[in-house]
């Protein structure tokens, strides 16, 4: 495997080997601490096999996080806001919106498979974020758990920004790698238990967000930050890739005292932000 000397994506400093797996690494930024992973040779339809898209993540939606976007879209817009979701997968938080009483609602994927019947709902093209060229001009833009699959992320940065009208907002909900339990995962990696790290540094996640890192890309193209919220996800929204049922039940119950304690300590596993571009 060709070894890379990689800098840091969102400022461009150097880094350092954070941690080493078997089909890849994690590199950290030595001035804003931003990690991504590299040197993968764990091949995509390995990554996003059939599994992927039959996750809890998908099943149940998190209720919660959706109640925060429409608040802060009605609060900005009201119900005549122009939404496009990019990435939005089956169109769950879309189809939440319409219930809701928006009407103009947009939603591109690479993948096709919205909710039955949303398709009469809403706009859908399916297309890569990276490749939209959209005459149409939004007044927010939303990215749900997709920045953090990208390598490319400056260049998804950019084109958020082509698609939104001045002034516009951009909702961008990923991980959080202060969360208690990314700090939890590393410790049982260095005690021999991987199993957390494996699962949370996975490299379908190729940028793991700090709250630092995510806000200084959002600086970096000349957003302003309206909001950063650290949120949980619903323990049945949790995945946990073991066989064993004994060992998902006591992985599940850490969880859930896990999202107790990061709920107080405001260290949740993701992090919502919402800023503004230029005028
Ligand atoms: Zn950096």
């Amino acid at each position: 495997m060709l070894k890379t000397n990689l800098n840091c994506p969102i400022c461009n400093s150097s880094t350092h080997l954070d941690a080493k797996y078997d089909t890849w690494e994690v590199l950290r930024c030595n001035m804003c601490s931003h990690a991504f992973s590299a040197n993968i040779s764990k091949k995509p339809d390995e990554i996003y096999d059939a599994n992927y898209f039959a996750k809890n993540w998908f099943l149940f939606p998190n209720l919660k996080l959706f109640r925060t976007i429409e608040s802060t879209i009605c609060k900005e817009y009201g119900l005549g806001a122009r939404i496009h979701d990019l990435g939005c997968g089956n169109g769950n938080l879309l189809d939440y919106l319409n219930k809701k009483g928006y009407r103009n609602l947009y939603g591109s994927d690479i993948v096709s498979y919205l909710l039955p019947g949303l398709e009469k709902q809403i706009n859908f093209q399916q297309i890569d974020a990276l490749n939209i060229k959209d005459k149409n001009k939004y007044d927010v833009a939303i990215s749900i758990a997709n920045i953090e699959h990208l390598s490319d992320i400056n260049s998804y940065m950019e084109n958020i920004t082509k698609i939104l009208v001045p002034g516009g907002i951009a909702i961008i909900y990923t991980i959080n790698e202060n969360a208690l339990i990314y700090s939890i995962a590393k410790i049982m990696r260095k005690f021999g238990f991987a199993f957390a790290a494996r699962q949370l540094f996975d490299p379908h996640h190729v940028n793991h967000f700090n709250k630092r890192s995510l806000t200084q890309l959002a600086k970096k193209h000349e957003y302003q930050v309206i909001s950063l919220k650290t949120i949980n996800y619903p323990l049945k929204s949790t995945d946990v890739f073991l066989n064993s049922l004994l060992l998902r039940t006591l992985v599940l119950t850490g969880i859930f005292f896990i999202n107790l304690v990061s709920s107080f300590f405001k260290s949740e596993i993701s992090q919502l932000l919402v800023i503004r571009t230029k005028d």
